[in-house]
Parts: structure tokens; C-alpha cells; sequence
């Protein structure tokens, strides 16, 4: 099973502090451990210093400045801060030692007498720290000087501060790793209100929103991102509700005509034009309802951008064939006009281009009067391709000229003059042209005429 976040982070945390907190008493148990020694050391060289100056060797006999506090000194050194002293000729043989020693020896190092260094070893059952110097009469070695001096109560000292640092050491780490569990657990406190909140937050109460933290920090961030999350969601869920209730409600239109009409013609016995005029009204409604159909599926369908397939075409042909293919169709005066000397070559979608430019020339034509002149313009701006279909017709209010993008809207007047469509022509364009990464904008003046613009992306 998993931990929890809150050990998890306390486990890591406790890991790093026990690393340094072992390095800390690493180092006050080596620094203790040289203080010791360095005190014990000092002691010993002035010891070593004293007895020095007190001790000869005279042809192999040793002589004393002082007889009787020599004397004095060996017997009181037995009982309180036990000095060991042992005096040996050039061969390490042992001439004259303290009784302190007992039958123990100190140990020979002539090596060590140089530089008057000392060293730790064990004595019978205790351990104690020893020096050796050079005894020189008359500028003769004569033999060696050995001084000890009990290290027992400095390793007393030694191992107690090491075992209180043991023993502290897993007691730091157990109130360490508790405290650091609690801390981390009362820092993600509102980490699990976000979470009870947001998993109580369902499609019927996507009005909701998690409460907003006081501070300004990431816990305030990570809220405010979450209620901006459920804001875009809730705007999709009531714009997909709207795009719904549009579709259905622009699907029943037809098909109450067309129930309407064929409940009349049932009702009694008509004349054959009667019934041709009918049927014909009945028709109209089937191709409104197929024709809002195709574009609700042109919008609903799902083509990302990645997969659009774009071969390279040029432009001023191409348009010219539209242009053309569209004037003779629907029997109206389209002039081109391009304003580069030049072909231009880009990579588009074919298919969606045309859908594009189809549905824009259909709007041009049909929202202007029939005598009025459209204009299909194209040229470069800084290096890239752009469209311009400017006709001179209706125009549209600077109000809608956003919302005219959305599925279904229609302008007030569209409705009225019975301008037949759907509302979601303009959709589809602006669809398809997010998908190839073309940019439309449209400028338009109430009663002048309008234009529509398509900018590509920089190939
Ligand atoms: P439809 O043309 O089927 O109503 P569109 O999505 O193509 O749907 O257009 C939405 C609305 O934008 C239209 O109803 C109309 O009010 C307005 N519109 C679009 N193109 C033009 C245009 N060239 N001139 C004036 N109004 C336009």
C-alpha cells in the first residue's frame, strides 16, 4: 500500500535531518575526543618536562636531584592521579620503574622519543596514554625516559558522551519524524477540503465553486485554478445544453410544416395541383431539415487540426474557380481582384478551404441586393496569403459582430426578411478555420455592406 502523502514528506524530510544530525554528533564526539587527548597530552609533556630535569643517568646508574620528593612524589601518585614512570637503558631494559606500575611495563618506542609524541595502550586492566623522551647527561644518551598517564576517565568521559549521543540519537528521530507528520498533515489540510469539495461537486452542482483560501499562496493559486476550471465547464455543459435545445428546436420547425401539411392534405380529397403544391411545400421542409443536418454533422464531426491534410495550392487560380463556378451558379456579379503580381503558393486543406469560402460567398450574397457587387480580394500581407469577400449589403451590428460566430444565432432581421438559413454557417467557418490555423475577422457597417477576411498562418 501506498504511504501518504504527509509521511511520505515527512519520511524524506526526517531521512535528510537524521543524515545531518548524524554528521553533527560525528563531529562533537571526534572534536571531544581530541580535546581529551590534547589535554591528556599536555599533562604528559609537562610531566615528561618535570621529571626531566630531576632524573640522570651517570654510566648506567640513575641519580635524582631530589631523593626525597621523588620518593615523596612516587608514593603519593599511587593513590590520586596516577602517574606511571619507568626509566630504561638504550636497549629498553627497564633500570628503575614507579610501584604504581606493579609488575607491568610501560612499552618501548625509541621511534616515538623524537618527537615526543604519544600514544594510547592498555596497562594490565586499564588504559593509559604514554610519552617517551631521550635522558642525556652531558650531551650522551644515556637511556629513556617513559612517562603514562591513565587515560581510564577521559574514556569513561569518551563513552558516556557517546552513548548519550546513541540513545538521543533515535529519540530525536522518532519526536523529529512525529512532529514533521503533523506539520505536513496540517499543511495539506486544505489540500483535502479542496479534494471533499471538488469530489461533491457533480453536473447538478457545477455552479458550485471550492471555497477561496485567504492567503495568496499555492494552495489560494491551485483553488483559484480549480473554480476557473469549473467556470469553463460549466460554460461548455450550457453551451452544449443551448447547441441542443437549438438543434432540436431548429429540426421541429421543418417537421411541423411538413406534419401540418400532410395532416391537410389528408383531411379531404384535393386537386392535383393541390397536391403538387403540397408536396412541394412538404419538400422544402425535408431539404431544410437535411440541410441543417449536414452542418450540424459538418460541426459536430471530429477532425483535429494534426491530422488536416494539406497538399500546396495556388491561390489566385483557385479562387478564380470559385468565383467563377459560384457567379454562374447563383447568377450573380463576383469580381476578383488580386493585388499580387505574382502566384501564390500555400499549404491548405482543399475541402475545408472551399467549405469556407463557399459558405462566405453564400452569406454575401444572400444578406445583399442582387443588383450590389461582391468583391473576392487576395493578395500578401508581410509575406502571408490573405482573402478579403466584401459585398455591400445589409451589414451587421457591431453588437452581434462576435456572437454572429455562435451556432444558431441569426440577426433579428435575417428572421424577419424569411433570409433563409440556419445560424450555423459562420460556425462552421469559424471550425474549420481554427483547425487549419487560419485567422477570420470581420469588419462591418450597419446598412453598408460587409467584410469578411481570412489571414494563414505563416507557412
Ligand atoms: P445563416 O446565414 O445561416 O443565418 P451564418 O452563421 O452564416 O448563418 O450567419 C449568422 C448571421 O450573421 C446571419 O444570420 C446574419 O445575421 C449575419 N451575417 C453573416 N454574414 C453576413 C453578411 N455578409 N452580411 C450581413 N450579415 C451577415
Amino acid at each position: 500500500m501506498s504511504s501518504s502523502y504527509k509521511e511520505r514528506i515527512a519520511s524524506r524530510l526526517t531521512l535528510v535531518t537524521s543524515l545531518i544530525i548524524l554528521v553533527v554528533f560525528g563531529v562533537i564526539y571526534f572534536v571531544a575526543n581530541l580535546t581529551v587527548i590534547d589535554t591528556i597530552d599536555r599533562e604528559l609533556g609537562l610531566e615528561t618536562d618535570k621529571h626531566k630535569g630531576q632524573i640522570f643517568l651517570v654510566n648506567g646508574e640513575i641519580r635524582f636531584l631530589h631523593m626525597d620528593e621523588w620518593e615523596e612524589m612516587e608514593h603519593s601518585q599511587i593513590q590520586l592521579n596516577p602517574i606511571f614512570i619507568e626509566i630504561v637503558d638504550l636497549n629498553g631494559k627497564s633500570m628503575d620503574r614507579s610501584p604504581n606500575l606493579r609488575e607491568n611495563h610501560l612499552s618501548f618506542s625509541p621511534e616515538k622519543s623524537a618527537k615526543k609524541e604519544a600514544w594510547t595502550l592498555r596497562l594490565g586492566a586499564s588504559e593509559v596514554r604514554q610519552m617517551q623522551i631521550p635522558l642525556i647527561t652531558a650531551g650522551k644518551q644515556e637511556g629513556y625516559l617513559l612517562v603514562a598517564k591513565s587515560f581510564d576517565d577521559s574514556r569513561e568521559l569518551l563513552n558516556n558522551l557517546r552513548n548519550v549521543l546513541l540513545i538521543l540519537y533515535p529519540g530525536i528521530l522518532l519526536s523529529l519524524f512525529l512532529t514533521m507528520r503533523y506539520l505536513a498533515g496540517k499543511s495539506i489540510e486544505p489540500i483535502q477540503q479542496i479534494i471533499r469539495k471538488t469530489n461533491q461537486i457533480t453536473q447538478s452542482n457545477l455552479n458550485e465553486r471550492v471555497p477561496l483560501a485567504e492567503a495568496n499562496d499555492e494552495i489560494g493559486q491551485l483553488t483559484r485554478s480549480i473554480n476557473e476550471l469549473l467556470e469553463r465547464l460549466e460554460a461548455s455543459l450550457n453551451r452544449e445544453k443551448q447547441f441542443t435545445s437549438d438543434a432540436s428546436h431548429e429540426l421541429r420547425t421543418p417537421l411541423s410544416v411538413l406534419r401540418g401539411t400532410l395532416e391537410v392534405l389528408i383531411r379531404k380529397p384535393r386537386t392535383a395541383e393541390e397536391y403538387v403544391e403540397k408536396i412541394k411545400t412538404s419538400l422544402s421542409s425535408i431539404d431544410r431539415m437535411s440541410a441543417t443536418i449536414d452542418q450540424l454533422l459538418a460541426l459536430a464531426r471530429e477532425e483535429k487540426g494534426k491530422n488536416l491534410v494539406k497538399e500546396e495550392l495556388e491561390l489566385i487560380t483557385f479562387l478564380e474557380e470559385i468565383v467563377d463556378e459560384t457567379a454562374s451558379e447563383q447568377n450573380r456579379k463576383i469580381t476578383f481582384q488580386s493585388q499580387s503580381g505574382i502566384p501564390i503558393y500555400l499549404k491548405a486543406n482543399e475541402k475545408s478551404l472551399q467549405l469556407i469560402l463557399g459558405n462566405l460567398l453564400q452569406n454575401a450574397i444572400k444578406y445583399s441586393k442582387p443588383e450590389t457587387e461582391i468583391f473576392v480580394k487576395t493578395g500578401l500581407n508581410v509575406g502571408t496569403p490573405y482573402i478579403e469577400i466584401c459585398d455591400s449589403g445589409s451589414g451587421i451590428s457591431k453588437e452581434y459582430l462576435e456572437k454572429i460566430f455562435d451556432p444558431f444565432f441569426r440577426e433579428k432581421e435575417a428572421v424577419d426578411q424569411l433570409v433563409p438559413g440556419t445560424g450555423l454557417g459562420l460556425a462552421i467557418v469559424k471550425k474549420l478555420a481554427q483547425e487549419s490555423g487560419i485567422k477570420v475577422s470581420v469588419s462591418s457597417e450597419k446598412g453598408k455592406g460587409s467584410t469578411f477576411r481570412l489571414d494563414f498562418p505563416n507557412s
